[in-house]
């Protein structure tokens, strides 16, 4: 399995519900596990890359604390890995550029980023994230929904580049939450960069507070329409992960208590549900140089994995010198 994140910013809860939930499933059932800090990812839709280190321990720190146990997973951060960045190349001249301007998760980024002329890294990213996914071979990519276009561009990358060369790669499927996209406190898809989030790393105050200003509707009475209602819906839902209930058993209980009862109970949920991880996210922090540690090794083990890959991929090509 490989999934992934962007190191703009703190997990959120649509990354623990989206996917992470989805990673520790895949971790119990013996998955060997990849997890990518895309760093190189951060400026395709921005200038310059911020604090990325700070962003690199903040992203460890929550995905570790969640429960992904790094004796089993490989992380490693982009920019580190010189020959997965290499695959790039030969995977780029399988693709065309009408293909990648069609892709809408990049059109829908570089519309909420405000980008009126797309960089070549924006547009060419999705492949990118092929060679993220193929240089350990991944067959299996736990997302969310808005990732589901890149995942096919990978499948079109790998059965091209087997066509061509011979079968080196897989054709990966993506996994989806029962919960694909988790909306933020304004209504749209929860995002680090769009502070509408619900950080996993919040204090229980912090939490009531984001929840409290939550986006609803005007309607009082509480009723589970996701088409019609879609703030509502998405609140229930969430209650409904975190206590394991229908959302649409989760409104019938709420009725008449509305909006303010429905944020009461969803705070609740939430801060019961991540008490353990946040206390042992507190715990990592405190131990100097332990995230530091975990890094390393994981770019090491992807270095060497990486290099077999290209090292497979240029001989497929004719490309093995002396
Ligand atoms: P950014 O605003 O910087 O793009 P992000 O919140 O969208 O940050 P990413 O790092 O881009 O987070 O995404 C990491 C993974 O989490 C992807 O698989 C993505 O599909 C999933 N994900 C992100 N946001 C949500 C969400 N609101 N609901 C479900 N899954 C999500
Ligand atoms: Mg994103």
């Amino acid at each position: 399995m490989l999934t992934g994140d962007r190191p703009t910013g703190a997990l959120h809860i649509g990354h623990y519900f989206g996917s992470i939930k989805n990673r520790l499933k895949l971790q119990e059932l013996g998955a060997e596990i990849w997890q990518i800090i895309a760093d190189y990812q951060v400026i395709t839709d921005r200038e310059v890359a911020g604090d990325i280190v700070g962003n690199v321990r903040n992203l460890l720190l929550d995905s570790l604390a969640a429960g992904v146990d790094p004796e089993k997973a490989t992380f490693f951060t982009h920019s580190s890995v010189p020959a997965l960045n290499q695959l790039l190349l030969p995977f780029l001249s399988l693709v065309s550029v009408a293909e990648l301007q069609r892709n809408p998760t990049v059109k829908d980024e570089a519309a909420t980023a405000g980008i009126k002329a797309i960089s070549g890294l924006m547009l060419t990213y999705p492949v990118h994230q092929a060679a993220d996914i193929l240089f350990c071979k991944g067959n299996v990519v736990p997302v969310g929904k808005d990732q589901l276009p890149h995942i096919e561009q990978t499948r079109v990358v790998a059965r091209r580049f087997n066509e061509r060369y011979g079968a080196i790669f897989p054709e990966p499927d993506a996994l989806l939450s029962e919960v694909p996209m988790i909306l933020g406190t304004d209504g749209t898809k929860m995002s680090k960069s769009k502070g509408n989030v619900v950080e996993l790393r919040m204090t229980a105050d912090e939490t009531a507070k984001k929840i409290k200003g939550a986006k609803t509707d005007s309607e009082r009475f509480i009723t589970y329409d996701p088409e019609n209602r879609p703030e509502v819906a998405n609140l229930l839902e969430l209650i409904g992960l975190c206590e394991g209930v229908a959302p649409a058993t989760v409104a019938e209980e709420i009725g008449n208590g509305g909006g303010g009862e429905l944020k009461k109970r969803l705070t609740e949920a939430i801060n019961t549900e991540l008490a353990p991880l946040r206390v042992r996210r507190a715990e990592l922090a405190a131990d100097p140089g332990y995230v530091e540690g975990v890094l390393r090794r994981g770019n090491e083990r992807a270095n060497e994995v990486a290099e077999a890959t290209l090292a497979e991929v240029r001989t497929a090509m004719g490309m093995s010198y002396a």
